[in-house]
């Protein structure tokens, strides 16, 4: 419920404007309805149209992207590149392919990562992109021929000053390097148009695990913060089996945790002994198969059909993974009724507003996913710099300064919460500390 005139009367216009784009209306009020007490003590924002401003796009490209398939037909798919806001730097967030996109899931990606890209503290605006195409059992020739005629037509909109794409959903090094190669081809430029690029050609180290890796330290701060507690001993439940999840199983292995459940979009998996990991990598990472082959291979371990199921294991920790709105109501009462009292996003608004209610009602430590999945782009912004650098770092340094970003994005947003007197609200805390630095730089550039 929007109470503040401002802030109702610039949501009234997103919703006149865009009805049709329930994803992108549903992260613009999880952000208006928490960011509403800054508005007494900055005038100036009302007075410089920021919210008018920040809803609208900078820049939307919507394209063709047509392409032949093993079997000599031609196909096409849609192609988007949304440059949503470029205040405190170039344009930067991900691509992703999946038969799920449309504009309005690019718009809610990108405007989360206005204000994630501000919480890591480095200079980078907020974009995302993608394409209704799916890579499932398409080729090797045939996603590369799909990334090549992407990038034919994004090359004129990005650069490394400009727009710098990464990956997402279905968007890894194979898919980045296909893309880097043609901007290469086409501009006869060495430069770090993208990030999450092989370590050959500028990609840097810990890249690929930052998300999972970044979510954890989140996690672990925030619960010796605010519970002082840790992982330790734990059980915990992640959904997903892609890049995200993976390395969020690793590190949350690493600090003691039994995780016992992962997935992917056909069921889950149930192993109380603790996920092997090195047969989830083999499965997902070396063949792109299906999670249900782990059930095969592991003796202690179930297969439930069904993806949304894995929330009625019992837990401490919940780590969702997936994809967006993969928790609604009933699954996070179903999580709350069974033990969980821990709830960090590696996914991008994997929770319904519905579900966050029962997070909130329960006392249950919710980590919103533009701070505690912020490690992936943050590792993509020392990407830049090293590019920028012309070097690299080891793995343990750039380990490191991930940590680093990620303790501090806790602190930022635990000071900003308790600023503005909701002392441990850690959604609230993130949304104000990512909006306040936005904001700022806004007003001060001029309308
Ligand atoms: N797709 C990731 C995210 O949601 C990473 C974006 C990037 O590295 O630019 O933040």
């Amino acid at each position: 419920m929007l109470t503040d005139e401002y802030v109702k009367r610039v949501y009234a216009q997103v919703e006149a404007r865009d009805p049709e784009q329930p994803e992108f209306l549903q992260a613009v009020m999880e952000v208006f309805e928490t960011i509403e007490p800054v508005f007494k003590d900055h005038p100036e924002y009302e007075k410089s149209g920021v919210l008018e401003r920040l809803v609208e796009p900078e820049r939307v490209i919507k394209f063709r992207v047509p392409w032949i398939d093993d079997e000599g037909h031609v196909q096409v798919n849609r192609g988007y590149r949304i440059q949503f806001n470029s205040a405190i730097g170039p344009y930067k967030g991900g691509l992703r392919f999946h038969p799920t996109v449309t504009e309005s899931v690019i718009k809610f990606l990108g405007f989360e990562q206005i204000f994630k890209n501000s919480l890591t503290g480095l200079p980078m605006g907020g974009g995302k992109g993608g394409s209704d195409f799916d890579p499932k059992g398409r080729s090797d020739a045939e996603v590369m021929r799909f990334c090549q005629s992407f990038m034919t037509e994004l090359q004129r909109h990005v650069g490394q000053f400009t727009d710098v794409p990464a990956g997402d959903i279905n968007v890894g090094a194979r898919e980045v390097g296909y893309m880097f190669g043609q901007y290469k081809r086409l501009r006869n430029e060495f430069a770090g148009v993208l990030t999450g690029k092989g370590l050959e050609f500028g990609g840097s180290l810990a890249r690929t695990e930052a998300t999972g890796y970044g979510l954890c330290y989140y996690t672990q701060e925030a619960l010796r913060v605010l519970r002082n507690d840790s992982f330790a001993g734990k059980t915990v439940v992640v959904s997903g089996s892609g890049n995200v999840a993976i390395f969020a199983i690793e590190k949350a292995q690493e600090l003691g945790a039994n995780v016992v459940t992962c997935s992917d979009s056909n069921g889950y998996i149930y192993d109380p002994n603790g996920i092997d990991l090195d047969i989830v990598k083999d499965i997902k990472l070396e063949h792109r198969g299906r999670i249900k082959e782990y059930a095969d291979r592991v003796a202690s371990a179930e297969y439930h059909e069904g993806c949304s199921e894995v929330w009625t294991v019992p837990c401490d920790i919940a780590l969702p993974c997936a994809t967006q709105n993969e928790i609604d109501e009933p699954h996070a009462q179903a999580l709350v009724d069974n033990g969980c009292t821990v709830v960090c996003e590696g996914a991008n608004m994997p929770s319904t507003p519905a579900a966050i209610a029962v997070y909130q009602n329960n006392g249950v430590l919710y980590g919103p996913a533009k701070a505690a999945n912020a490690g992936g782009v943050a590792v993509s912004g020392l990407e830049m710099s090293q590019n920028s650098y012309r070097l690299s770092w080891t793995f343990e340094e750039t380990d490191k300064r991930l940590q680093g970003i990620m303790e501090s994005i806790v602190a930022e947003s635990l000071a900003a919460a308790k600023q503005y007197g909701h002392e441990g609200d850690l959604m609230m805390g993130a949304n104000i500390a990512g909006f306040i630095k936005v904001a700022n730089a806004m007003v001060a550039e001029g309308i």
